[in-house]
C-alpha cells in the first residue's frame, strides 16, 4: 500500500468520524464535557485539508503531518493523545513509500506506546487504550496464524469493540470521566469508541 492509499485511508477515517460525531459527543456528554465528537471531527477536517497539500511519497511524513494537525486542532485530552499516536506511528514509517500489514501493526504499537507516555495511562483506566491494546494484541495473534489482511483487521475491529464493551464495566481513573468515580460505570468510553470507529474505517477501506 502506497502514500496515495494512506491518504485515502485518512480521508476515510475523517468521514467515519464525521458520521459518528453526534454519537461520540453524546457519549462524552454522559461522562465528560460533551465535545469528543466535535473535537475529533474538527481535527480530521483539518487533516483532510492538510494532507491534500502534501506532495510526498513518504508515508511517515503523511502520518506525522496528520498527527501534528490533530494536536493543533482537536484540543482537549484527545488531541495531544491521538496526535502523538499518529506522530509516533509516522516515525516508524519514516522515508517509507510502502506500508505492509506488519508495518501497520508496528504503527499501532508505536501509537499505543505514545498514548501511554503522553497520557500517563495504562490499560484498564477506561480510555482509548482499552480498545487500542486489545486490537493490537488480536491483530498480532491473527498475523501469527497467517490470516489475510482483511481477516487480521476484522479480528482487530472485533477486539476493539469488545474493549469498548469492557469500558462500560470499569471506573474511569484518567481524564474527565475520572471525576465521576463510580458513576462512570455503565457508560462506554468515547475515546475507545472513536478508536474503534477508525479501525472500522480501515477495515471497510480494505474490504
Ligand atoms: P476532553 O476530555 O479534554 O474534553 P475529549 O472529550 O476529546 O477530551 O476526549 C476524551 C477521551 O480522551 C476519553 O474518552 C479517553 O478515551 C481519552 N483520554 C482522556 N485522558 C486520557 C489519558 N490520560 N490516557 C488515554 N486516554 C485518555
Ligand atoms: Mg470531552
Ligand atoms: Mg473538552
Amino acid at each position: 500500500m502506497d502514500a496515495k492509499k494512506i491518504t485515502e485511508i485518512l480521508h476515510a477515517l475523517s468521514s467515519k468520524i464525521d458520521k459518528e460525531k453526534e454519537f461520540l459527543t453524546e457519549l462524552d456528554n454522559v461522562i465528560g464535557d460533551g465535545d469528543h465528537g466535535i473535537n475529533m471531527a474538527r481535527g480530521f477536517k483539518a487533516v483532510d485539508a492538510k494532507i491534500d497539500t502534501l506532495e510526498t511519497e513518504d508515508i511517515g511524513e503523511i502520518l506525522r503531518t496528520a498527527g501534528m494537525t490533530l494536536v493543533s486542532t482537536v484540543g482537549g485530552a484527545s488531541g495531544p493523545l491521538y496526535g502523538t499516536a499518529f506522530m509516533k506511528a509516522g516515525m516508524t514509517m519514516s522515508k517509507k513509500t510502502q506500508i505492509s500489514l506488519s508495518d501497520f501493526l508496528a504503527c499501532l504499537n508505536a501509537a499505543v506506546e505514545g498514548v501511554k507516555m503522553r497520557g500517563k495511562s495504562v490499560q484498564g483506566e477506561k480510555t482509548m487504550l482499552d480498545a487500542m491494546i486489545p486490537a493490537l494484541e488480536a491483530m498480532n495473534k491473527a498475523i501469527e496464524q497467517g490470516l489475510t489482511s482483511a481477516d487480521v483487521l476484522k479480528c482487530g475491529t472485533e477486539a476493539a469493540r469488545q474493549g469498548v464493551e469492557y469500558t462500560k464495566t470499569i471506573i474511569a481513573t484518567k481524564g474527565r470521566a475520572s471525576y465521576l468515580g463510580e458513576r462512570s460505570i455503565g457508560h462506554q468510553d468515547p475515546g475507545a469508541t472513536s478508536f474503534t470507529n477508525m479501525l472500522e474505517a480501515v477495515y471497510d477501506y480494505i474490504t
